[in-house]
């Protein structure tokens, strides 16, 4: 008879998981088993088995009932000492059919809670600037994960021995223990508390990892983060995580890239916005101007005659790439008109006499606004009606 799979084998996470671990485990699998993703056989019983894993030990009620009586418990009322308190089931099967059965070493019952335990998944997180963003860019991390320790081989004992068979439970991991009651006579299955459920033991601990099978490392690797990339997305980097346990899987890491504002650039999707500033001689005339842009060269921008204030260019190619087509956005460039704060001598004849081609009457010194001025409509630097 193969035996129920272990709810936290099912979603690859360890017994003092957080909520937070469970629940991104669950969104893991469930990703990969939903069965509008995946029609392979057994797909959707997969599916539902994680969703039940996931809804027990996301709850702390449910979750302490596992932890103590097992999958039993849960179907049987352990409160009112009735209910079958009895495991069998046919999970193992559906792991047979996924090729779990190396991973989770299905098939003996003896391996159900010493069998492989995948890694947890990581996560860190990078700060990059948005010229790094538009070009893509390799990043040195470093992190702390849990590796399989060398000395002992990932076994936790010193002389490289295979662990014992527990003494108490016998290699079953559990306890099983009849209860008589008013209802009759019923069996308590608990996991062992001598092995930890594990079914061995280690009498001669790794002096390295004192018996935990692994060790807490430094890791340091180099992330390509591809062109493109936008605030808050992250990469996964398979196998990056935790390293298993008895041989299980290692867990991801999932590297979250925070984009830092710019000063110059703002950023909506694949597109840039800026500003440029010219005079109002070259706005109204028409020149070509050096935008500057995100990959670092200026490009050259062609100002109509007659711009006028707060008018939008569009630069097509000087947008960000599109994370998976690489192709790039635009960058829209909105042209301000600058007004000089002071004028030399020569300047200031040129004006007056630009003033007077246009009609209009300018007294010669610019002063200010009076109440007078207001009423009776005098004009102090200002345009004439027409
Ligand atoms: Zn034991
Ligand atoms: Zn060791």
């Amino acid at each position: 008879m193969a035996e129920k799979k272990d709810y936290y084998e099912l979603l690859g996470v360890s017994r003092d998981a957080s909520k937070d671990d469970i629940k991104r485990a669950f969104r893991r699998l469930a990703r990969k088993y939903h069965p509008d993703i995946n029609h392979e056989e057994g797909a959707e019983e997969m599916f539902k088995e994680i969703n039940k894993a996931h809804e027990v030990l996301t709850d702390d009620r449910q979750r302490s009932i596992y932890d103590r009586y097992g999958e039993a418990g849960l179907e049987g009322n352990p409160g009112a000492g009735g209910g079958g308190f009895t495991v069998e089931g046919d999970l193992g099967d559906i792991f047979g059919g996924f090729g779990f059965g190396d991973l989770f070493g299905g098939g003996g019952h003896r391996q159900r809670r010493n069998g492989p335990r995948a890694g947890s998944d990581l996560e860190l997180q990078v700060t990059i600037s948005l010229e790094e963003a538009a070009s893509g860019c390799t990043r040195e991390i470093e992190y702390q994960r849990n590796v399989v320790c060398d000395d002992c081989k990932g076994t936790g004992s010193h002389d490289g021995a295979a662990p014992a068979e527990c003494p108490v439970c016998h290699g079953t991991g559990q306890v099983r223990r009849q209860v008589n009651s008013i209802f009759g006579t019923t069996v308590q299955v608990s996991p062992c508390t001598r092995c930890g459920g594990e079914g061995t033991v280690i009498s001669d601990p790794c002096h390295t990892c004192r018996g935990k099978k692994r060790v807490r490392i430094s890791e340091r690797k180099s992330v390509d983060i591809p062109a493109g990339i936008d605030n808050e997305q992250h990469m996964r980097i398979s196998g990056g995580g935790d390293e298993g346990i008895n041989g299980g899987p290692a867990g991801d890491l999932y590297v979250t890239v925070l984009l830092r504002e710019h000063g110059r650039f703002a950023r909506r999707g694949s597109d840039l916005y800026t500003e440029t500033e010219i005079s109002f001689s070259a706005a109204a005339l028409g020149c070509k101007i050096e935008v500057p842009t995100i990959y670092g060269a200026g490009e050259i921008l062609e100002i109509k005659p007659g711009t006028q204030p707060d008018e939008v260019y569009e630069m097509k190619g000087q947008g960000m790439p599109q994370l998976r087509t690489g192709i790039k956005g635009s960058m829209y460039v909105c042209v301000k008109i600058a007004v000089p704060k002071s004028l030399s001598d020569e300047q200031r004849e040129a004006l007056m006499a630009y003033s007077k081609a246009m009609g209009e009457e300018l007294e010669p010194a610019p002063r200010k606004e009076t109440i007078t001025d207001k009423l009776f409509g005098k004009k102090t630097g200002k345009r004439k009606k027409k």
